[in-house]
């Protein structure tokens, strides 16, 4: 069968079109391709584990919308109960049988959490998540780790690449010094840092927020206690720890990153999966801490779409078909896309390490283990965008950038792994053969 045409034309008028309009073109820009080079494919539908653009190309596609969409796209029983529930209206702004819903089984799936509150994005999650954190303990610092994303907030966004222990600086222009001199950032993996930074500014640390098993810099998985560390260390301090499993969550198990390692940590977040590829997330945590947000508390958080029942239909739906089978097969996928890589990649000669973190994995061009944001930086990134395109012009879509995770799907299929393994050698030999730009 055609894995892919060679034009795409079509994407590319549209891309013009869509830069007159919307800054880049896009509206989160790791789509724009801007570290690969190229046109954007514009995504007119997808089916399973394959996305179809604006040129009729398909490609067997190794991103999942960067997460959400564990059981391949268009999946029968999600858009069956999305479809019967838009029927009966898309929003009320009073509360719905559906929510409970999906709050009750995130708190059947991960022990420590007994409270849910629903919002929009990952992004809102974390960052209602600090505030709650600071409103619960009186104080302002927060801790975070280079290399981790927890959204596009404010404090979240301060310098991913400072040194030990020193105070966060503006990363981005429009996060004023203020909002980010309360952010210090530490090197992942790194609990000596972590130990230094609470004995010089212990009392004032409202938390430390980590992504459980980090996503963002590429797969970069926690050392065994590295998250038992934070805890420990967080609980002698009176900070709470927030694990941000809005990428791990519902994905790697059916208890997220944490059925692969339970440290209980008092808050947590979640997105992407939980609501099956509809705008939805949430926090949740102790009855004693959620319950200080606004209405009980004092801690304010509201959303005039939070609990979106569309949103919250799609979640059921997906959290409901993501059953021990589901995860078996997510992992059985993920082990064999390992295993092509590595075996591609080694035929070529090219130095390379896939990461993994449960069933998300990454391609690193390194000889050397990848354990934080400064090793991840010092690998040869400029492999690659020849990868990349290697893949994508054989019909195979992975990651835009050398900084991502790889996601697969329940859906992916022996076609598909076929496909993969046709194209892997050549993107293999492409990057052996790429040079520093
Ligand atoms: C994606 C992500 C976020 C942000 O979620 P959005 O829905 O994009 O705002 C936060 N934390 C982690 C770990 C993520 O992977």
């Amino acid at each position: 069968m055609r894995s892919t045409s060679s034009s795409v034309e079509t994407s590319a008028t549209l891309f013009a079109d869509a830069c007159s309009v919307i800054p880049g073109g896009v509206n989160s820009p790791v789509r724009a391709f801007s570290s690969v080079g190229g046109t954007p494919r514009f995504i007119t539908a997808a089916h399973g584990c394959r996305l179809t653009d604006a040129d009729g190309n398909t490609y067997v596609d190794l991103v999942c919308s960067w997460g959400p969409m564990i059981l391949g796209h268009a999946h029968p029983a999600v858009v069956e109960a999305v479809q019967q529930v838009a029927a009966d209206g898309l929003s009320f702004g009073a509360p719905t049988p559906a929510e409970s819903e999906l709050a009750r089984e995130i708190v059947d799936r991960v022990g420590p959490v007994e409270r849910v509150r629903l919002v929009n994005s990952g992004t809102e999650a974390t960052m209602s998540a600090l505030r709650l954190a600071r409103g619960y303990t009186g104080r302002p610092k927060i801790v975070k780790f280079s290399g981790c994303y927890h959204g596009h907030s404010d404090a979240l966004l301060a310098d991913a690449g400072s040194g030990v222990a020193t105070l966060g600086l503006p990363s981005s222009p429009g996060v004023t010094g203020a909002a980010a001199a309360d952010t210090i950032v530490l090197p992942y993996n790194d609990v000596t840092a972590v130990e230094e930074a609470f004995a010089k500014f212990g009392d004032q640390i409202a938390c430390v927020i980590t992504e459980a098993a980090p996503g963002n810099m590429g797969t970069v998985a926690p050392q065994p206690g590295f998250n038992a560390a934070l805890r420990r260390i967080t609980a002698e301090h009176g900070a709470l720890l927030i694990s941000d499993e809005v990428m791990t969550g519902f994905r790697v198990s059916r208890s997220g990153w944490y059925g692969l390692d339970p440290v209980d940590a008092d808050l947590f977040t979640f997105g992407k999966v939980m609501s099956g590829g509809l705008p939805a997330a949430a926090f949740g945590g102790r009855a004693e801490v959620m319950e200080r947000l606004a209405p009980l508390g004092p801690v304010y958080q509201a959303g005039t779409l939070s609990g979106n029942p569309v949103a919250m239909a799609a979640g059921l739906a997906t959290l409901r078909a993501a059953d021990d089978a589901a995860y078996a097969t997510l992992d059985a996928n993920a082990d064999r896309l390992h295993t092509l890589l590595t075996e591609a990649l080694t035929a070529a000669g090219v130095a390379h390490r896939v990461q993994r973190a449960g069933n998300m994995l990454s391609v690193f061009f390194t000889d050397t283990p990848v354990t934080d944001f400064a090793s991840a930086r010092a690998s040869q990134t400029w492999r690659y965008p020849a990868f990349f395109h290697a893949l994508l012009d054989a019909g195979v879509y992975p990651p835009p950038s050398a900084f991502e995770t790889w996601f697969v799907s329940t859906a992916l299929d022996d076609e598909a792994f076929d496909r993969i393994a046709a194209a892997l050698p050549g993107a293999a030999r492409a990057a052996a053969e790429a040079t520093p730009a």
